[in-house]
């Protein structure tokens, strides 16, 4: 095979250059314009449609931002979150989940997974909110969920205590984007939600974001905050710090030429997923990421296997006897370089030999998000912690499942890992 296959890589619909050549004939190159109403109102369509015979309706607001990062700081800002303040975060995420968190001068409390969906542990949640109201004598400021490779949390109990202690919850739904609860769009469950339309998500604007608000009024003082905090005078008057978080009006071209084919993508990856579990069907030591229940409806965003710590792996006593080049000023935007390839948590052997022998075949493959709580830069951060995200991240691998991944490159990419597996 001379065509190198990717875990998740933009594909355009066709429809975007049109929306692009509009904003240029009408002179609409700026952070607002007609393509950020027109994304924002689809966004809106999208969001607020239930399937099945729900007994109620929606009606959430979305804000188009520069990037999903921004969401999660401007949603943490509206949330009163400030310095010395704690926000609960689930561990097991990318770290854009938490970073923001520390931009707003207050400290991130990580919170573990439960094994079936791999996202926030109700359970721990609770404990940490009480602990943390004993600990410090206050409560923490925000409780952040996230919907990990596209896979709906238990969302209805967490915020069940969310309500209990009076805590808004912030969706992290930057890879969830179409997944659903009982029918519901995650990422209108809480207070906020945060939507990704980075280069490798669901669909993408080339970089961008947007965030999921309550009302109109919500949506006006997100706007108000991610265009500096201007007020209404004919000279600029700020009386709070903002920010240059708006959308561009090119950017919103793309994303709405990307909302034409957003169900398209949804229906293409659940596809994959299902040929991925018939073709793995029966293969010991490798198991599937799914749907726990029928309550949730994953967008499988990313396809993910654990391998069994039993399972053998050709080659993987040759694993971690290099360093990482390929990534270095590469498409992942990795610009440092290390000189050591052990860290003190990383995958097993046979996780580490099983994403080389998929590389050397021309498959992209990834391990897990490391959890924050194991990443150095959080190592004094308090957690709440039960081993399940280490352990997810130590068997874990992430399969390639985008728009651009045809059924028979999973066929080959299933024959791969089984020729890879010690019998
Ligand atoms: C991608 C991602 C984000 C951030 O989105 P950007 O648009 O890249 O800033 C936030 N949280 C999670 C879980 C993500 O995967």
């Amino acid at each position: 095979m001379d065509k190198r296959i990717y875990l998740c890589l933009a594909h355009m619909s066709g429809n975007e250059m049109a929306y692009i050549q509009e904003a240029f004939d009408t002179n609409w190159v700026v952070p607002l314009g007609p393509n950020v109403n027109g994304f924002e109102a689809d966004l809106e369509h999208f969001v607020n449609d239930i399937q099945g015979n729900a007994s109620y309706e929606l009606n959430k607001k979305v804000v188009a931002l520069s990037a999903g990062t921004a969401a999660v700081h401007l949603a943490l800002l509206a949330c009163g979150v400030g310095p010395g303040d704690e926000v609960l975060v689930q561990s097991f995420t990318f770290c854009a989940s938490s970073h923001p968190v520390t931009y707003l001068g207050a400290t991130p409390v990580f919170v573990d997974s439960e094994p079936e969906t791999w996202n926030m542990s109700p359970e721990l949640l609770e404990r940490a909110i009480v602990d943390r109201m004993t600990a410090t004598g206050k409560k923490p400021k925000a409780i952040v969920p996230v919907y990990l490779y596209g896979m709906p949390a238990r969302i209805e109990d967490i915020c069940a205590i969310a309500d209990k202690y009076d805590i808004p919850v912030i969706e992290d739904a930057a890879e969830g984007l179409g997944s659903r609860y009982d029918g519901r769009v995650c990422g209108t469950f809480g207070r906020y939600g945060v939507l990704s339309f980075n280069g490798n998500k669901m669909i993408t604007t080339s970089g961008g974001g947007a965030l999921i608000c309550p009302d109109e009024e919500a949506k006006q003082e997100i706007m108000f905050y991610a265009t500096q905090a201007r007020e209404a005078y004919p000279y600029y008057q700020h009386e709070k710090i903002g920010y240059n978080y708006r959308m561009s009006n090119i950017c919103a071209g793309i994303g709405r030429g990307q909302m034409t084919v957003l169900d398209e993508h949804i229906a293409h990856h659940k596809r994959l997923q299902a040929l991925y579990k018939d073709l793995l069907e029966g293969t010991e030591g490798i198991t599937l990421h799914e749907n726990p229940s029928t309550r949730q409806d994953s967008n499988f965003w990313l396809v993910t296997i654990l391998l069994d710590e039993n399972l053998h792996v050709k080659g993987e006593e040759h694993a971690y006897e290099t360093t990482v080049k390929g990534a270095v000023g590469g498409a992942a935007g990795v610009t440092h370089v290390t000189t050591q390839p052990h860290t003190d948590c990383e995958p097993n052997r046979n996780v580490e030999a099983m994403r080389i022998a998929l590389d050397t075949a021309g498959i992209e493959s990834r391990p897990l998000w490391k959890p924050m709580h194991l990443q150095p830069v959080y190592r004094y951060n308090p957690h709440y912690t039960d081993g399940t995200a280490e352990s997810l991240f130590k068997r874990g691998l992430c399969l390639p499942s985008g728009p651009c991944v045809m059924e028979e490159d999973v066929a080959y990419i299933v024959q791969t890992i089984k020729e890879n597996i010690i019998e």
